[in-house]
């Protein structure tokens, strides 16, 4: 049996959204901007996709939402701007972000960091979530930008987006949020919060890879990261990808059709199997289910190496992780668990199990007898567990 349970890393591609994109290789393949039509047969279909974004998100018409090729560049795009518009222009100096971000957005404020920008990181708490508090605490009037995500990558923890957008407005700076793994798990409406900037990505959601969005709140333009040509508005150069972005739309379509499915059958499949998980002994999760996507279990099985225990389930045809995906050839341990200060032997041994709406209750089941004997047969020739103090 093979099961996929890293849907966090990526998810199958729905055969709708893969339907719909098909014409789009070798029939309909005109460049949307030439004038024949190979081109305007594009068009429509363009403009339904789009639509079908904006409705996703519930994006007023006159915001933008910009398509570009991941949410890696959207992220990218967001604090490379604001660091041209204001850090480089001497009109502010510092920007706020968590210290859990995905590499995106964190290599990228290292980045202006290294450009002379001050850069605030906020910590995480004992249950791996953010403080709007500390948000209030950082700010200022130098303050250009606050970007932290709406849900966490590895723990599936729920950061409180809506009181962060308020300190934003109270204060005038702009709020951008990383919404990937949010889109298609929980309700993503830019209209029920204060937020300038929002990052997503199809493949988290069932559309296709290499392609993304941001959306821009009216008055908060950005300057483009690529420049060369007039598509999407001169904002984000580059020939169409029009198959993607076709699949794009329909993923996002039914990522809103499929959302209480998510919320309420995933939810009740992913506790269960995390109650299962739990009663094996010394096993550990860190933030409260309530707090998090409906799809994500972050577990800690004590005295077991991460990388071990998904060699372990790997042979067993079963796809778990241990940390972001882009960190998974190294052996680094898990960037949130050291995040919350836990001991060197709890962050080595964090593993990510991430469903999604075609994850079944087989699969879930052969998993955990996986699990119970992986948990066994590692532990016996595990070094550190038979010492670990404390038990
Ligand atoms: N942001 C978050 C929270 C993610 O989980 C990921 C992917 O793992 C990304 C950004 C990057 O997405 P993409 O693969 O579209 O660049």
């Amino acid at each position: 049996m093979r099961v996929y349970l890293d849907n966090n890393a990526t998810t199958i591609v729905d055969p709708h959204v893969f339907q719909e994109m098909e014409p789009f290789f070798v029939q309909k393949y005109g460049n949307p901007n030439s004038l024949h039509s190979f081109a305007s047969e594009t068009h429509q279909p363009l403009k339904d996709a789009m639509e079908r974004i904006y409705a996703g998100i519930n994006a007023p018409r006159e915001d933008s939402v910009v398509v570009t090729s991941c949410a890696t560049e959207s992220n990218n795009w967001v604090l490379k701007s604001i660091y041209f518009q204001y850090i480089l222009t001497g009109r502010k100096n510092h920007i706020i972000v968590s210290e859990v971000e995905h590499p995106s957005v964190m290599a990228t404020a290292k980045f202006i960091e290294s450009q002379g920008c001050r850069v605030t990181y906020l910590p995480i708490n004992h249950e791996g979530l953010i403080d709007a508090q500390s948000v209030r605490d950082n700010i200022t009037d130098k303050t250009a930008l606050v970007s932290v995500m709406m849900a966490n990558n590895e723990t599936g923890g729920i950061f409180p987006v809506q009181e962060i957008g308020e300190i934003c407005k109270e204060y005038n700076v702009p709020f951008h949020t990383d919404a990937v793994q949010a889109v298609g798990k929980i309700p993503v409406n830019v209209q029920s919060f204060n937020v300038d900037y929002l990052t997503f990505s199809a493949h988290k959601f069932h559309g296709p890879k290499g392609v993304g969005g941001l959306y821009i709140k009216k008055g908060r333009e950005l300057i483009p990261l690529l420049h060369g040509g007039s598509q999407m508005g001169g904002l984000r150069s580059g020939t169409l990808n029009v198959a993607g972005i076709v699949g794009m739309g329909k993923a996002m379509e039914q990522a809103i059709d499929a959302l209480d499915y998510e919320m309420i059958d995933v939810r009740a499949m992913r506790d269960n199997f995390e109650d299962e998980l739990l009663k094996i002994e010394d096993t550990f999760v860190v933030t409260p289910r309530d707090k998090r996507t409906p799809n994500t279990i972050l577990i800690s099985f004590r005295g077991i190496e991460g990388e071990a225990m998904l060699w372990d389930l790997n042979c067993a045809g079963i796809a778990a992780s241990t940390g972001s995906a882009c960190a998974s050839e190294d052996l680094e341990s898990n960037p949130v668990m050291e995040a919350i200060g836990a001991d060197a032997d709890l962050a080595h041994t964090a593993i990510r199990f991430s469903l999604s709406r075609y994850t079944t209750q087989e699969e879930l089941d052969y998993t955990l007898e996986v699990v119970k004997k992986a948990v066994k047969r590692l532990r016996e020739i595990s070094s550190s567990y038979a010492y670990t103090p404390n038990r």
